[in-house]
């Protein structure tokens, strides 16, 4: 963007310009590249649960749903948390519907952070969370994950905790790396959570996306961590209707009502058609949760079995729909510069993995690709790719 177009903006939104999933979109749409940068399915999720929405909207389900979501969807989402975690919430006052994670997590930051607070979070982050702790009048505090296998380095986690830490903001399955992480370091996170008396936040939109039989942990199922942690989903990756834009946070009444009180001046409400459908979909029988698992793993093999032809060093991700490489082994240093030529030369879109970093040393070689794509699409972008070499 140039100056001029950013004289007006507040100084807290200084350091931030258009999102990387925006710019590569249109970059795919200017070009007709094959997009695999921002994460979207290209194929639309169960025709049942189109059906239930189509309904609502035939039904008079359009004016404002209720501030804290429709009951049959807060008593679907505690539901969900009970069959798969053994969570117990209470839908009145335990659970708060959302417009996508996205607006939760903007809610919780706000809800819940004082200026000078620190919050913990690890690079690469999703992006908005830098945006929304800067929004908050909180600071960032980071703990850099490398590859190849994106660990943990607890004299690192140790060190980011200050009087000032008011949260760790943990994102697992973790968008961008694919990383899901060990039960070792969700012990090690929760314990420091405990002793300091610091809140967890955790956004586990790609709670069903973990592979090769590992289990999703939420951080709230750890002792101790229930009674201090928010924990943030929403339907978009789940039941492939990103454009939906269905959230929701859940956790004790406390932390849930702080969000509640910051989420009514955001949005106040919104999806009120979509809430119907997405209580149905929560209630879809093991199967759909399973075979979609499947249909996304034979995905992430695919495309990492392509961009290894195609001469890149890829870190296999263990869950999300996400697939990390580095690019230097094609003789290449610089991700951002890679992707933005990236159509021209080969016709496809990534994401350069360094918008996400602060640390950008470790971020610049990195390069993420999307395989929520039909089989066709991905066969089609590897072979594409595989003319970089
Ligand atoms: N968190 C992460 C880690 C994400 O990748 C995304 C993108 N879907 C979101 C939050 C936002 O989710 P939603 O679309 O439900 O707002
Ligand atoms: N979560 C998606 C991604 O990481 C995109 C979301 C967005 O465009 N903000 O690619």
């Amino acid at each position: 963007m140039a100056t001029t177009e950013r004289a007006f903006l507040s100084t807290k939104l200084a350091e931030f310009g258009t999102t990387i999933f925006a710019e590569m979109s249109a970059l795919a749409a200017r070009t007709g590249a094959i997009n695999l940068g921002q994460g979207f399915p290209d194929t639309d999720g169960p025709e049942e649960i189109v059906e239930a929405a189509v309904e609502a909207l035939r039904g008079g389900q359009n004016q404002y749903p209720p501030g804290p979501g429709i009951p049959a969807l807060r008593e679907a989402v505690a539901a969900h948390q009970r069959r798969f975690y053994g969570l117990e919430l209470d839908p009145d006052g335990e659970v708060l519907i959302t417009t996508g994670a996205t607006e939760a997590i903007a809610a919780a930051l706000l809800g819940l952070c004082e200026p000078g607070d620190e919050v913990i979070t690890f690079e690469p982050y999703y992006d908005s969370y830098a945006a929304c702790i800067a929004l908050s009048g909180a600071t960032r505090r980071l703990v850099t994950l490398r590859p190849p296998g994106y660990a943990v380095d607890p004299d690192a986690l140790a060190a980011a905790f200050t009087s000032r830490t008011r949260a760790v903001l943990l994102n697992s399955p973790h968008n961008p790396t694919g990383k899901v992480f060990t039960r070792q370091e969700l012990d090690l996170i929760a314990a420091h959570c405990r002793e300091r008396g610091v809140l967890a936040i955790t956004d586990e939109v790609y709670e069903h996306l973990v592979f090769d039989g590992r289990a999703h942990v939420p951080l709230a199922t750890l002792p101790g961590m229930a009674e201090r942690t928010l924990t943030i989903s929403s339907a978009g990756k789940t039941f492939s209707f990103t454009g939906w834009k269905i959230g929701w946070a859940t956790g004790p009444r406390a932390l849930v009502s702080a969000v509640q009180t910051a989420k009514q001046y955001l949005t106040y409400v919104s999806g009120a058609p979509f809430q119907p459908a997405i209580a149905q979909a929560l209630g879809l029988p093991d199967a759909y949760f399973e075979s979609f698992r499947a249909e996304l793993q034979a995905k992430r093999d695919r495309l990492c079995a392509g961009l290894e032809m195609a001469g890149l060093e890829v870190f296999r991700p263990d869950g999300t729909y996400f697939v990390t490489t580095d690019i230097r082994p094609l003789g290449e240093e610089d991700g951002h510069v890679f992707c933005l030529r990236l159509p021209e030369r080969a016709g496809v879109v990534a994401v350069p993995t360094v918008v996400f970093y602060d640390d950008k040393d470790v971020g610049r070689p990195l390069v993420r690709f999307a395989f929520c794509k039909r089989d066709a699409v991905i066969d089609e972008a590897a072979a594409r790719l595989s003319r970089l070499g």
